[in-house]
This record gives C-alpha cells, sequence and structure tokens, in this order.
C-alpha cells in the first residue's frame, strides 16, 4: 500500500497575506509540490478543509490578540513541524510598531469606535508563544528559498538557508558597494541573505525587509551611518521598519530613540 502524503496546512495570523501569496507564485512549481502534499488546510486557495494532525504547518503573522495566542497553541499541537513564514511571523511584523508607542493612541486615531477594539499591547513572533521548528525571513519570503524549506521537510532533511549578510551576495554578484562608492546609507551589513541583494545592484541601500543576519553588527553599522550624516532619529527610522521587534534591531532602534529624546 502507498503511504499516504504528508499534509501541508498554512495557517494565516496578523499579516498582509503576501508571504501565503508567494506559495501561490510559485507558478512553475506549485503543481510539483501539490503532487508530494496533501494541501489539507489553505484558507487563501482552497475552502477544502483536512482535519489535522498535519505534518507541516506553515505559519504566516504575528500574535495580536488574544484570540491569536490561544490559536496558535492549537495550530502547534495539531502540527508535527512547525514553520515560520515572514517578518510579522519571524519578528511581529510592521505591526510591532506598536509595540514601541501606546496601543489605545492608535487605535483611537484610526477607528472610529475604538471601544470596539480588542487587542493585545504587543504583536510578538510566533515563536514567543510556542516551539518553532524552522523561521523563514522576509518580507516578503522568497520563493527559492520556501521550496528550499518544504522539499527539505518532505525529504527528511536539514533546509540549506544561509544566515550571511545581504554584503556577500553584492560581492558575489560583482555589484559594486553604494556606501562606499557614493556614500548611501545601506541596512546590508547587517540584513540576512534571501533576496540576492537586489537593492544595491541598482544602486540603492537596503532597508532589510529581511531582517537581522546572523551576529548583525548594529553597532558598528550605526556608528558608519553617523558617519555618513545619519541623525539618532534617523537611525532610529531605519531600524524601525518591518522587521523593528527582530531583537537586533529593536534595540538598535530604541538606543538612538533614547539618544534623539536628549
Ligand atoms: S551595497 Fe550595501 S549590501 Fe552591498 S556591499 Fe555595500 S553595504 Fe553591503
Ligand atoms: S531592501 Fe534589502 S533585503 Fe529587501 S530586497 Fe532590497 S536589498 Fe533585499
Amino acid at each position: 500500500m502507498m503511504s499516504p502524503r504528508p499534509k501541508l496546512a498554512v495557517w494565516k495570523f496578523a499579516s498582509c497575506d503576501g508571504c501565503q501569496l508567494t506559495l501561490l507564485d510559485c507558478e512553475d512549481e506549485l503543481l510539483a509540490v501539490a503532487g508530494q502534499v496533501d494541501i489539507a488546510y489553505f484558507l487563501e486557495a482552497s475552502r477544502a478543509i483536512v482535519k489535522g494532525p498535519y505534518d507541516v504547518s506553515l505559519v504566516e503573522g504575528s500574535i495580536t490578540t488574544a484570540e491569536d495566542a490561544e490559536r496558535i497553541r492549537r495550530v502547534r499541537a495539531s502540527s508535527r513541524f512547525l514553520i515560520t513564514i515572514g517578518a510579522c511571523a519571524t519578528a511581529g511584523g510592521i505591526q510591532a510598531l506598536r509595540n514601541f508607542a501606546d496601543v489605545e493612541e492608535f487605535t483611537s486615531a484610526v477607528y472610529a469606535r475604538p471601544d470596539y477594539i480588542q487587542t493585545l499591547e504587543t504583536s510578538t513572533p510566533i515563536a514567543d508563544h510556542v516551539p518553532v521548528d524552522f523561521e523563514l525571513r522576509g518580507c516578503p519570503i522568497d520563493k527559492g528559498q520556501l521550496l528550499e524549506v518544504l522539499t527539505a521537510h518532505l525529504h527528511g532533511r536539514k533546509p540549506v538557508i544561509p544566515n550571511h549578510s545581504v554584503c556577500l551576495d553584492c560581492k558575489r554578484r560583482g555589484t559594486v558597494c553604494v556606501m562606499v562608492a557614493s556614500g548611501t546609507p545601506c541596512l546590508g551589513p547587517v540584513t540576512h541573505t534571501g533576496c540576492g541583494a537586489l537593492c544595491p545592484a541598482y544602486a540603492r541601500g537596503c532597508y532589510a525587509c529581511f531582517g537581522p543576519s546572523e551576529s548583525a553588527n548594529t553597532v558598528s553599522l550605526a556608528a558608519r551611518l553617523g558617519m555618513l550624516g545619519a541623525r539618532p532619529g534617523d537611525l532610529t527610522r531605519m531600524f524601525r521598519t518591518f522587521n523593528a521587534g527582530a531583537e537586533p534591531f529593536r534595540k538598535e532602534s530604541t538606543a538612538h530613540d533614547a539618544q534623539s529624546a536628549r
């Protein structure tokens, strides 16, 4: 008897759906992936719902409500491998900007009836709530990296996702360094690989959509950016974007926040 295909589930928490769309964007590869798994739960793609337990769960989005916190525990309990995808799930996402402010001020500014809004004070990554087997960074994630993670799990091997910085990719593709050549501020030295150093290839600085690389030395980079003219407020804003809640970026942005308040 043929062994049943592994059951894949795709879950959404607070997010824009961009990372789930990356899976649907795998136009050439999707049929091959779909042929190896049973897509048991993926509301973005299908109304069919197959009951768990699931072999692999892809989780997009951050935890922003008490209901989210409860639901992710149920997802974890029904999943053998749980893989978080994207900046929201791995770092709290753009919605983690609330962590640096008063959430009631935001809800009052945005909603006509803020009293209807029930939300947590913070937006937090999935790993703050349940054990996670693998984190895939990016806003949104890279299709090639997603396919590598899925294929690795299907074949019972470790995913090969490097964690060097964007700078190394610039060197590999022969891109002239925008900081060295033209003094353009670039977060590439502290940013995780994933895009193939796209922005510097078009003479733009990187603004870190793949989050911190391994051992990101944000202190040194901030000092260098200061020499290029960045003021504390600029540095806070640079580190406070899609991955504002990732620990190295959170610490660095907060350090310059304190300086600009002086
Ligand atoms: S352009 Fe940016 S990412 Fe590329 S080598 Fe220079 S600092 Fe690094
Ligand atoms: S901002 Fe940085 S990480 Fe994002 S695509 Fe551009 S170079 Fe890549």
